[in-house]
Order: C-alpha cells, then structure tokens, then sequence
C-alpha cells in the first residue's frame, strides 16, 4: 500500500442514477495518478463495487474494510480485506492511516462517516483531508446546514473550513494533490 492513502465512502444503492458511478470512476482515477491507495468499505453494492472494479483494472492498492456479520457480499479481489466486528469498529480502520477522506454523493451511510470524520478532524483526531465531492450541487444542503451551524454559534468558523466542497474534477484534483 502507498504511504499516501485515501478512504473513500460512497453509495451501497443500486438505484442511483449511473452518473454518480461515473464520476466513482474518474475520482478513483484521479486519487491512482496522484499516487494514493485506497480505502473503502469493500463490498459488491452500489457505489462500492464500481470503485473496487476501478481500482481492480487500475492495478491501484485497495483496501476493503467490513464488518462481520456483511459476510458474503465482500469484492473478491481487493489488495486487501478486513474485518471488523461493528459498523463503528469498521469506520475507525477505514481512516486508520489515511491523508485524505474523500465522500461520493452517497445516503445516510456517506452522511455519517464523512460527518463523524468531520467531527474527529475538528477535535484533532482525524490528520487528513476532508472532502465532500458536491457534484451537480449535491451537498448543497449540508453546506448549508454547516453554514446554519456557523451562524447559530454551534460550528467555530475554522472547523467549517475543515471540509471541502470541490465541484468539478479540477477542483477535486487540486484538493487533493
Ligand atoms: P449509503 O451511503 O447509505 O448507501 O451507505 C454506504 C456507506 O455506508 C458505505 O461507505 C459503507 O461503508 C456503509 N454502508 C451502509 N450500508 C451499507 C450496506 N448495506 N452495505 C455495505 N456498506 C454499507
């Protein structure tokens, strides 16, 4: 595996609009030619499998991490497989080691481990970078609620500044080169 490694976390649906598995694959890509390895949750659903098939073609380290009781739906083929005995166990070795995280357009299991790795970045526990990919406005609405959270007083300003929102894949590039 590369020093410099990337967790990913994306979509486990099947009923997403190919685009966003589009632009999985052209992420995957990018974090390959900018010399990371990767890290996602390793299974065969949704969003999940097109990065692994990505990064399988691409000949790019890819670690996987599940927890147990997902036996069976594991990607056969990843550099790497780890197992976990809970969701939270599984979240805390996906970022183990990682500079950057990186969040797809995904659902409600995107939503919290990009945000409980926001979190973590804002009480230094967390050293990478944090990145929401708001592509075709997707994260407009947590944009705007973390912006809620900064008027109200319940976000500091700096850690609002710990997220990024690249909308292009230029942008995303130069985040995370
Ligand atoms: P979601 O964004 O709700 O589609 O959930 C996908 C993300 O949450 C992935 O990054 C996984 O790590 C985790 N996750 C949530 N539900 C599942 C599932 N049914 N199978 C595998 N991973 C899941």
């Amino acid at each position: 595996m590369p020093e410099k490694k990337a967790v990913v976390f994306c979509s486990a649906s099947f009923d997403i609009d190919e685009r966003f598995n589009d632009l999985a694959r052209d992420v995957v890509r990018i974090l390959f030619g900018c010399g990371y390895g990767m890290v996602s949750g390793g299974t065969v659903k949704g969003t999940m499998n097109v990065i692994a098939g990505e990064a399988l073609r691409l000949g790019m380290e890819h670690k996987g991490v599940l927890p147990v009781f997902m036996k069976g739906v594991e990607y056969r083929g990843l550099t790497e497989l780890v197992w976990t005995e809970t969701m939270a166990e599984r979240k805390e070795e996906m970022r183990a080691g990682t500079c950057l995280a990186v969040a797809l357009p995904g659902g409600i299991g995107t939503l919290d481990e990009v945000i409980e790795t926001l979190t973590l970045a804002k009480l230094g526990r967390y050293p990478g970078k944090v990145v929401a990919f708001n592509f075709e406005g997707f994260y407009e609405p947590l944009k705007a609620l973390l912006d809620h959270y900064v008027e109200t007083g319940m976000l500091d300003r700096p850690s609002r500044r710990l997220i990024y929102f690249p909308e292009t894949l230029d942008d995303f590039l130069a985040c995370v080169q």
